[in-house]
C-alpha cells in the first residue's frame, strides 16, 4: 500500500519487518472493523464446512487501515498458504506466471494495489478466477498456438485504494468486496494499548488515548506515533510513556491536536496569508510553497479535505471557518461582489 503521510517530525513508516511485529494474525486479534470481519468470519467458516475455497476477496480503502492484515489474518485462519504480490510487479504475463503455478489446492494469493496490474496481466486473471485455468499463447504469427494451462482452486485477495480504478471485468470476479472505513478513537485506543504492550513499553491512559486522537482514524499512523514516543520516552524519560512525555514528544514532532502535521500547517498558513483563504489555485500554491503540485495533492491536501479544513471548489482552494479557528487565525471579512475571487482565477 501507498503509505500513510510522514507526520512531521515522526521517522519514516518502518518496514515490513516492523509492521509484522505488530500486526494481528487471526481476525480474531483485530480490533474494530466489526461488521467486515463478521462477514468474513461466516464466509471463512462456511467456506471450511463446505471444503470449498473461499471466493475471491477485494479490499478497498485508504492507507494503514488493515487490508494487508486481513489478507494475513485469512489464510492463518484457513490453515491455507499464501503468496504475496505487487500489482505494480506485474508488469508482463509472465511475472503471473510464477504465482499461479505454484499455487496449492484453497491457496491464497494476495496482490496489493491490484489496480496497478496492467490490462495485459488482467485478461490471464479473468480465467484464472472464473475457472481456474489459463491459455498461455506461445509464439506468434501463424504458428502460434495457445496451450490451456488448469490451475489448482485457490482465491486471490486484492487490496487497492482505488477501487474506481479497477476494471468492470476484473471487480466484478470478486464475490465478496469490503470497504474498509476509518477507526474511531476508542478502537485506536485499544490497539494503542496492545501494541505498547507487544512493544514492551509501559504506556500512560491517557497518552494512549492522545495518540489514538490525533492519528488520522489509521491504526498504521498509531503504530508510528508509539514508536516515536517510545523513543523519545527511552531517550530523553525513563522509558515510560506519560501524559507529559507524549505532549512533548508530539510536539517536537509537529503533530497537533487534530493529527495535523508541520507541511499541513504550513499550507493552511500560506492559502490563509498570501491568498486571502483562496479561492486559490493549485499550481499558484505550489509554487508559493516551493513544492511539487503532486506532492500537495496526494500527501498534504486529502487530511485537510477529509477533516473539512479545506474545500476544493472550481475556482480553486479555499480554507475552510473550521481551518481559520484551528490557526487561531481572523478570517478575511467577505468583499463585496467577487472582487476576492478574481484574483485567483
Ligand atoms: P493496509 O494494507 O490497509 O495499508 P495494513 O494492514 O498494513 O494496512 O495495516 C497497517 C498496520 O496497522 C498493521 O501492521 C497493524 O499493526 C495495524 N492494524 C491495521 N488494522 C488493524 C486492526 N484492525 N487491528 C489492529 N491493528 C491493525
Amino acid at each position: 500500500m501507498p503509505r500513510e503521510t510522514v507526520l512531521g517530525g515522526v521517522p519514516e513508516t518502518p518496514g515490513e519487518d516492523d509492521d509484522r511485529d505488530l500486526r494481528p494474525q487471526t481476525m480474531r486479534d483485530m480490533v474494530g472493523q466489526r461488521e467486515v470481519r463478521e462477514r468474513l468470519e461466516i464466509a471463512v467458516d462456511a467456506a471450511q464446512k463446505r471444503g470449498e475455497p473461499l471466493g475471491h476477496i477485494l479490499f478497498d480503502g485508504p492507507p494503514g487501515l488493515g487490508k494487508t492484515t486481513f489478507a494475513h489474518c485469512i489464510p492463518n485462519e484457513m490453515g491455507a498458504t499464501k503468496q504475496m504480490a505487487n500489482g505494480a510487479g506485474l508488469t508482463a504475463p509472465k511475472d503471473l506466471l510464477p504465482y499461479l503455478t505454484n499455487l496449492s489446492e484453497g491457496s491464497i494469493l494476495f496482490i496489493d494495489e491490484v489496480h496497478r496490474v496492467p490490462r495485459s496481466v488482467e485478461e490471464y486473471l479473468y480465467t484464472a478466477m472464473e475457472d481456474f485455468r489459463i491459455d498461455i499463447v506461445l509464439g506468434d504469427g501463424v504458428n502460434a498456438r495457445t496451450l490451456n494451462m488448469p490451475l489448482k482452486r485457490f482465491t486471490l485477495i486484492g487490496a487497492t485504494t482505488r477501487a474506481g480504478m479497477l476494471s468492470a471485468p476484473l471487480r466484478d470476479r470478486f464475490q465478496i468486496r469490503e470497504h474498509l472505513g476509518f477507526y474511531d478513537t476508542a478502537d485506536l485506543t485499544e490497539i494503542v494499548r496492545r501494541n505498547a504492550k507487544k512493544l514492551k513499553v509501559r504506556l500512560d491512559e491517557d497518552a494512549a488515548q492522545m495518540i489514538a486522537s490525533r492519528c488520522r482514524g489509521t491504526p498504521r499512523v498509531a503504530n508510528n506515533l508509539l514508536r516515536w514516543l517510545r523513543d523519545y520516552a527511552d531517550s530523553r524519560a525513563n522509558g515510560h510513556i506519560t501524559t507529559e512525555v507524549a505532549t512533548a514528544a508530539l510536539k517536537m514532532a509537529g503533530v497537533d491536536e487534530l493529527g495535523l502535521g508541520p507541511h499541513e500547517r504550513q499550507y493552511l498558513d500560506t492559502l490563509m496569508r498570501v491568498f486571502s483563504g483562496g479561492p486559490a489555485g493549485i499550481e499558484a500554491i505550489a509554487h508559493t510553497m516551493n513544492v511539487a503540485v503532486d506532492t500537495l495533492t496526494d500527501d498534504v491536501e486529502p487530511f485537510l479535505l477529509r477533516s473539512e479544513l479545506l474545500v476544493r471548489t472550481p475556482r480553486g482552494r479555499m480554507a475552510t471557518a473550521k481551518a481559520y479557528n484551528h490557526l487561531q487565525k481572523t478570517p478575511p471579512k467577505p468583499t463585496t461582489g467577487d472582487g476576492q475571487s478574481q484574483l485567483f482565477d
